[in-house]
């Protein structure tokens, strides 16, 4: 290997703040990452899936269910977070055409999902819009 960059990064093992489960799309990163560090998530395990939740909720199928959810435990099993967070977002390509209240309506089906397979996990709904982060439920 040929080394391109140099940057010290930390070698100790962390205990994640939380999970957090995002979306992929670029636009709400800076919106996401500030919000989570204003509720005092500083260090957190993101698993960015297209739609956020959806796999949980509407997954196309069962594996990719199942997938989301491996992911899941191995962020517990690593990094013992107490929460999981799940973020969407407004105008997602996941949703495309999806009023943003149904879009809620699957992240709390998400939600409940998560805590019927992880019940030790608090978990906690939220929606990015352009203007700002919103608590669902
Ligand atoms: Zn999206």
């Amino acid at each position: 290997m040929e080394k391109l960059f140099h940057f010290d990064c930390p070698r100790e093992i962390y205990t994640a703040d939380a999970c957090v489960i995002s979306c992929f799309d670029a636009r709400f990163e800076v919106a996401v990452r500030k919000f989570l560090k204003r509720r005092g998530i500083f260090l957190y395990d993101q698993i960015k899936i297209p739609g956020a939740g959806k796999s949980l909720a509407a997954p196309e199928s069962e594996a990719d269910r199942d997938f989301v959810l491996r992911m899941v435990r191995t962020s517990i099993r690593l990094h013992r977070p107490a929460r999981a967070l799940l973020v969407a977002h407004n105008d997602c390509g996941a949703y495309e055409g999806i009023a943003p209240e149904v879009v809620a309506a699957d992240v709390l089906l998400a939600a409940q999902c998560l805590r019927a397979h992880e019940p030790s996990l608090a978990v906690e709904c939220y929606f990015a819009d352009f203007d700002g982060i919103y608590r669902i439920g």
